[in-house]
């Protein structure tokens, strides 16, 4: 308790700072306009913010390879594990394998109207040899996000295939990781810094301030709407399909997990509420909820990828950008990726949305302009990622109910997955 309530005091006041940072980057941007500065000055006012860019644009890297080639085992690795012991996940798994099939035809068919979109999606989907780079200049400040997402995604899941073998590279994946997420939390505390910046030289750019305020509260309006007709309808909807309970009672027994997201702003903080409301409140067997649950806070995030495709919308349109159907699939992938890369702390989301706005070549100092709405947006969808994870839990323990009921043995597998 003593280490989580410090690491609250910590996250708080990283929560305090982004808000004065972005008061004060509005008043010092609204005050620079009427000294009328020379572009020459306005650059240097823009540089501690493009400094922060840069930073955030240095982690892109190691972060999709490993937060996507790790994930892509562990749930590789687990599902042969959970496998060999039970039959729902089976039938699970063939459900998903037949519902990709519409969508493969899909792609197809639109193929044949808009030909050159879909192919160069397809393209980027299988990158060699240009993993990293794209060819043609300028279009995504050259870095082809979604293929490098592919890329690690099925690396990921041929080494949980490989067992021991691949354990060397899934330990330097891990260790990738931990080592960028301690980058993330010392550069953190240059963020406040660098946002004041980007916010007042994003001002000073601007020809109408006012008219992009408009527009920013149309788009909080849109994310809030997106997040409701998710956690109250496709969720719950989802949910009583499979399992033909209640939702509202499952939903009224997490509550209280449900407004310490909104509270904290952070998955993984609510992860010991979540997992108490599960237990005490829905009766989840707690096998499922100790696996099921911290896998859920790290890969399943529904909240954020919503808001982040919402965000790199709302960017291209206040760009005048016209995003065509490939580039709305890759901002669909890249946002569900980068939402698998956030971590399930407040705001991390911001920091992953530059890789979705770099998938589609959209300028990622633009995240300034979210910047001033994004605490408050990040407690709801932390609160959906909570409640994704919940309501998976749920489903789980209704689909491995006979299982648990019937093979004792199916605890040691578990066990082992832990
Ligand atoms: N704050 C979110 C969470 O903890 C992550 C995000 O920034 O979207 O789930």
């Amino acid at each position: 308790p003593a280490l989580l309530a410090n690491d609250v005091c910590r996250r708080n006041g990283l929560l305090i700072l982004s808000v004065l940072s972005v008061t004060i980057g509005c008043l010092l941007g609204f005050f620079l306009r009427t000294q009328h500065l020379s572009s020459q000055e306005i650059s240097y006012i823009q540089f501690p913010g493009e400094l922060l860019m840069r930073m955030l644009k240095m982690l892109i890297l190691p972060l999709v390879v490993s937060r996507n080639m790790f994930p892509a085992n562990l749930v590789e690795a687990t599902f042969k594990q959970y496998r060999t012991k039970t039959t729902p996940m089976v039938k699970s798994n063939k459900a998903v394998a037949s519902e990709a099939t519409p969508q493969r035809i899909l792609i197809y068919g639109v193929q044949e109207e808009n030909g050159s979109q879909v192919q160069n999606f397809a393209l980027d989907l299988t990158p060699p040899p240009e993993v990293v780079y794209k060819s043609e200049p300028g279009t995504s400040d050259g870095m082809n996000v979604l293929g490098i997402v592919i890329f690690s995604a099925t690396m990921g899941i041929m080494l949980g295939r490989m067992g021991d073998s691949g354990a060397p590279l899934v330990s330097f994946c891990q260790c990738l990781n931990e080592s960028v997420m301690k980058i993330v939390a010392v550069a953190v505390w240059y963020f406040p810094f660098g946002i004041v910046f980007l916010i007042a030289g994003k001002i000073l750019e601007m020809d109408d301030p006012k008219a992009i305020g408009k527009k920013l509260g149309f788009y909080a309006v849109t994310v809030v709407c997106g997040l409701v007709v998710h956690g109250l309808l496709i969720l719950p909807v989802l949910y009583f399909i499979i399992t033909k309970k209640n939702p509202i009672v499952f939903i009224r027994g997490v509550l209280q997990a449900l407004l310490i997201a909104l509270a904290t702003s952070s998955s993984s903080a609510t992860l010991p509420i979540t997992f108490k409301c599960l237990l005490e409140n829905n009766h989840i067997d707690r096998r499922i909820a100790r696996f099921v649950l911290p896998v859920g806070a790290t890969i399943n995030m529904d909240g954020t990828a919503l808001y982040e495709a919402v965000a790199a919308i709302f960017i291209a349109q206040v760009n005048n950008y016209e995003l065509d159907f490939g580039q709305i699939i890759t901002i669909s992938i890249t946002a569900t990726a980068a939402s698998i890369g956030a971590a399930g702390i407040p705001q991390a989301g911001l920091v992953t949305m530059v890789i979705v706005l770099t998938s589609v070549g959209l300028p990622t100092d633009d995240i300034t302009l979210i910047v001033a709405v994004d605490w408050a947006l990040d407690r709801f969808r932390t609160m959906i990622n909570v409640l994704g994870d919940a309501l998976a839990t749920g489903i789980m323990a209704h689909i491995c109910r006979k299982d648990f009921a019937r093979d004792v043995g199916t605890e040691m597998c578990w066990l082992r997955a832990e």
